[in-house]
């Protein structure tokens, strides 16, 4: 008897969360575009140049979202992605300045080796920040903001941004915060565990167009 009734009051409770889950979302556009505009992408250098890349025709979704001198990237620099990515060629020749002067220097001196991989958790993608309906569009959905989630050294060892910011080897915490700390200033925008629950588990690098009060990075 007693088991039936906790059975109804969940179903009567998870009825209650629907509803209002759903009242919630009425008339809600998916995300904002006010004010949002496709950057134009002047590249420095063609990412072709320094690792395996594809370009892609400029595109334009028609809810707002799109890119202009898209690449999709395979690798930069000897670093392989474990899926491509697809973003701007000024992601693409930040991620190679990046690499250059932090992440390999870094690895060098604390690993005494190099990165070969990067975990992608993600890259281009038309959806709101933080996947929040009716936030402003993310830089995601302009393929200019790129997600790592690890980072793989040549013996294999992998530094997940997961496990390791908070509780992983003490060398492991040391390189995490160095190349989040050192893509601020390069990357407009870099957030990580810490910043919020959505970034608990990978770095969040986009250039979002320079704030009067300059680089986020939280
Ligand atoms: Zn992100």
């Amino acid at each position: 008897m007693r088991a039936r009734l906790d059975l109804g009051l969940a179903l009567a409770l998870t009825f209650a969360a629907m509803l209002s889950a759903c009242s919630s979302g009425v008339d809600k556009p998916y995300f904002r575009t006010d004010g949002v505009a496709i950057p134009v992408s002047n590249c420095a250098i063609d990412p072709r140049s320094f690792g395996r890349a594809e370009s892609v025709p400029d595109f334009t979704e028609a809810s707002g979202c799109g890119g202009r001198n898209v690449y999709r990237i395979y690798d930069i620099s000897g670093i392989t992605f474990s899926q491509p990515a697809l973003v701007r060629c000024e992601v693409a020749d930040t991620l190679a300045e990046w690499i250059a002067n932090t992440v390999q220097p870094r690895a060098k001196a604390i690993f005494g080796q190099n990165i070969v991989s990067f975990k992608i958790a993600a890259s281009y993608s038309c959806r709101p920040r933080n996947n929040v309906r009716g936030a402003k569009l993310s830089e995601h959905g302009m393929a200019n903001a790129i997600d790592i989630a690890a980072f793989t050294l040549s013996d294999g060892r992998e530094i997940n941004v997961l496990d390791d910011w908070y509780s992983g080897p003490s060398e492991n915490r040391a390189f995490l915060r160095a190349i989040r700390s050192e893509a601020c200033g390069p990357f407009h925008t870099v957030l990580g565990p810490g910043s919020d629950a959505e970034h608990k588990d990978h770095l969040h690098l986009d250039l979002q167009k320079e704030r009067s009060g300059g680089p986020y990075c939280h």
